[in-house]
């Protein structure tokens, strides 16, 4: 468990600041750590966004996801664990997606299409289309 960085909060947003998170975490990438996936339980923006439920960079290879907009209950909806779990993977490969070189994808069943809201996130899958699965042998990662 990894202190989350005080300075990452917004009071105003009551959220915390992505990029200043994977900032903290990118020093701990090393030669034997082949990527970073961060999971938090606090609501994530970057300044010209309401909130992510995640991001990544691409370049250092860390990432990071957060489960708060992908629980039932905020929605107003009874808690759903499965459900739960479903979104959490799909947003970590679409994040690690990120860090092995994948944009967004335009179709909306691919896990690499851009989550606006929790119905884009339910209607995707969790894996490649064969478009971004094709593209430099992503299939050696997952
Ligand atoms: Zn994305
Ligand atoms: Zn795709």
């Amino acid at each position: 468990m990894l202190q989350i960085p005080p300075e990452a909060y917004n009071d105003e947003r009551r959220q915390y600041n992505s990029s200043v998170i994977l900032d903290m975490l990118k020093p701990l990438r090393s030669p034997d750590v082949c990527r970073i996936l961060a999971v938090i339980d606090e609501d994530l923006y970057v300044p010209w966004l309401n909130f992510v439920f995640g991001m990544a960079d691409m370049e250092s290879g860390v990432a990071i996801i957060s489960l708060v907009r992908l629980r039932n209950e905020i929605y107003g909806y009874p808690p759903d664990n499965r459900l739960l779990f479903e979104r959490t993977v799909k947003e970590a490969v679409h994040e690690l997606g990120h860090t092995f070189g994948r944009g967004h994808c335009a179709d909306p069943r691919c896990v690499m299409h851009f989550s606006n809201s929790l119905e884009d996130t339910d209607r995707k899958g969790a894996s490649f289309c064969p478009n971004c699965r094709g593209r430099s042998g992503m299939e050696w990662y997952f």
